[in-house]
């Protein structure tokens, strides 16, 4: 098998890596990849998101199988154009992608199945039905921009003079680009958080291993958001009882709504639920896989990926033949200083030698490049350490240790990653 992989995180790095064990493959491009790919795939140097410059390069070199990664290709319509010529793909349609490209799709496709989601409050077109809205709410209040905004979109507003500051630079100023021009507000939903992410054919469906990610940059949840600074896996983290109201309520509700209203989905399907006193409850599609979740889960993957994706593809996925390491897995992520904010780029990386021969870690790369031969920093998230285990407080030990190795100007990460579970644990609960 020929497989083409779009993207260039920490996330397509774990795919190509998980792929390259697949004694079906026998080439691997990414497009566009970074400097850890580069090790094990053919970096091509196109932007994933131009759907004419990858149909282009696909009609050359003419892969068996094209995964796609982030969003932008998916909502740009690159799985519609890849279909319409029969080529092999696993991601969702444009009209699909649109639970992750418009919030304001996603929640009205929400209420009209009756799936459990946060009380909407409204939609809006202009700063000034915002702001009236706002005089009736009850606060916090959640405001989504309808569009992608690389993760800025979503404000938990604590009173007024907040909310219309985050409407005034998201509507007027249009801080966030076309993804602000809607919005809607909703109400704020309170408990734990929980990823969960199905694989799907379209007809049948398997769940991946539950993950938790961590969004904010410093320990303890404190600073801004993230892309995501780790992530952890452990069957404890989703009791079966709560799998099957999950699957009962959430999960088989949205394929049949999708379904119903004529939008067949295929591919990796995030959903991410506020654990709430009155049952899960949807907070957004993603219609991908997460990173860094991406990472925790290829840990622990004991099947053959490129088999199930290439059936995945053929709409005739097989969910036993998934099978998964026993245990625990996590990703602690390496960042430039200053992320999410300014940063530099650049900066000389060391000690990653032998770190992928500690049993159980692997690095995956995100943010790096190779410049003349030397490893450099190349974005805000550098490196995802990954490690599996038997134990979680196992595959933190072995991840902190290989973390503590590597070195980089700037370098910063999280100390508590799946610290709050192990938290629990200890105390009984
Ligand atoms: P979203 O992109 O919609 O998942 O929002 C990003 C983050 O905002 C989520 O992971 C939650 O932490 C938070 N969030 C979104 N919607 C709500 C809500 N209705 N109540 C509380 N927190 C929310």
């Amino acid at each position: 098998m020929k497989i083409l992989v779009l993207g260039a995180g920490g996330r397509e790095h774990a795919l190509v890596w998980k792929l390259r064990e697949s004694p079906l493959v026998e080439k691997i491009w990414c497009a566009p990849g970074n400097g850890g790919i580069a090790a094990e795939a053919e970096c091509v140097a196109i932007d994933a998101g131009d759907v004419g410059a990858i149909v282009a390069f696909a009609e050359k070199v003419h892969p068996d199988l094209t995964i796609v990664g982030p969003e932008l290709p998916l909502v740009n319509g690159l799985t519609d154009a890849f279909r319409q010529r029969n080529w092999a793909i696993v991601g969702p349609s444009q009209q699909a992608a649109q639970l992750e490209g418009s919030k304001i799709f996603s929640k009205e496709f929400l209420v009209r199945h009756g799936i459990p989601t946060a009380k909407m409050h409204g939609t809006f077109d202009t700063p000034a039905d915002a702001y009236r809205a706002l005089n009736s709410v009850a606060w916090p209040v959640v405001i989504k921009a309808d569009g992608l905004c690389a993760g800025k979109g979503v404000f938990l507003a604590p009173d007024f003079a907040d909310a219309k500051d985050f409407v005034e630079r998201v509507m007027e100023k249009n801080e966030l680009g076309p993804g602000g021009r809607r919005i809607l507000l909703e109400e704020t939903l309170e408990g734990e958080e929980l990823s969960f992410i199905i694989l799907t054919d379209g007809k049948r469906y398997a769940p991946l291993v539950p993950t938790r990610d961590h969004k904010r940059v410093f320990d303890g949840n404190q600073g801004p958001n993230t892309g995501g600074m780790g992530a952890y896996s452990s069957d404890e983290l989703l009791p079966d009882d709560l799998r099957e109201l999950i699957r009962s309520t959430i999960v088989e509700p949205t394929l049949h709504g999708l379904a119903a209203d004529g939008i067949p989905y295929q591919g990796f399907l995030y959903i991410g639920l506020m654990l709430t006193k009155s049952g899960p409850k949807v907070l957004e599609f993603n219609c991908r896989l997460g990173d860094p979740e991406a990472q925790a889960i290829v840990a622990r993957m004991d099947f053959d990926l490129a088999e199930t994706l290439a059936d995945v593809a053929a709409g005739c996925l097989e969910p036993s033949k998934m099978r998964w390491k026993p245990g625990a897995s996590a990703c602690v992520v390496l960042t430039s200083g200053g992320y999410p904010g300014k940063f530099e780029t650049g900066k000389r990386i060391e000690g990653l030698t032998g770190v992928d021969n500690i049993t159980g870690v692997r690095v995956f790369h995100a943010g790096t490049k190779l410049a003349g031969g030397t490893l450099v920093t190349n974005g805000g998230r550098v490196l995802g350490i990954t490690a599996a285990a038997a134990a979680l407080g196992d595959s933190l030990a072995l991840a902190y240790a290989a973390a503590s190795r590597i070195h980089f100007a700037g370098m910063h990460y999280r100390k508590d990653i799946g610290a709050h579970a192990t938290h629990l644990r200890a105390a009984g609960n």
